[in-house]
């Protein structure tokens, strides 16, 4: 039987700290009681926690796009201590928006025996509606809480529920 897995994307201190490299304001300080929820919930289950931290270069060229963040191996790009991942706890780092780009994602779900996938973190708009593009792409159940995502853009937040909805088939709960 294929089992579950809770995705939780970019909560490191760059988006989520007001002092933060690239701050998504203030909307993401309510999910994070809400991720914290789920995390412990997930792991009292037994269920596979997974965290995607962005880790660029010192010169990523996504620097051409946004001011310079999460830095690999820098305080920026640490996951907030509110939702430190435990021992055991897979941390993806990624260079791209999607957490299948150039990574181990896929590896790690297979070998977990994933089939359904709930996704929460920063951006709406950006990473969590590309990883949950990476998903659907490989035919996994999704769901995406709204209590659970964050995006520094209110409009963009929105068009991708409806979009992560309508085309990849999440269920947004
Ligand atoms: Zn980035």
């Amino acid at each position: 039987m294929s089992k579950k897995a809770l995705i939780v994307s970019d909560m490191l201190n760059d988006f989520i700290d007001e002092n933060g490299a690239l701050y998504c304001g203030e909307t993401v300080h309510a999910i994070v009681p809400f991720i914290r929820e789920r995390i412990e919930r997930y792991r009292r289950q037994g269920a596979a926690v997974i965290y995607l931290r962005d880790a660029h270069d010192a010169h990523d060229e996504e620097f051409e796009k946004f001011p310079p963040h999460c830095v690999a191996g820098t305080w920026g790009s640490e996951v907030i201590s509110e939702l430190a991942p435990i021992a055991g706890e897979p941390v993806v780092n990624k260079k791209r928006y999607s957490g299948f780009y150039g990574t181990d994602l896929e590896k790690i779900l297979l070998e977990k025996a994933i089939g359904a996938v709930e996704v929460v973190g920063v951006c709406t708009s950006i990473c969590v509606m590309d990883t949950v593009a990476g998903l659907a792409n490989r035919g996994y159940s999704i769901s995406v809480p709204v209590k659970g995502v964050a995006d520094f853009d209110a409009k963009f937040h929105e068009f991708a529920l409806k979009r992560m909805a309508q085309l990849y088939g999440a269920r947004i709960i």
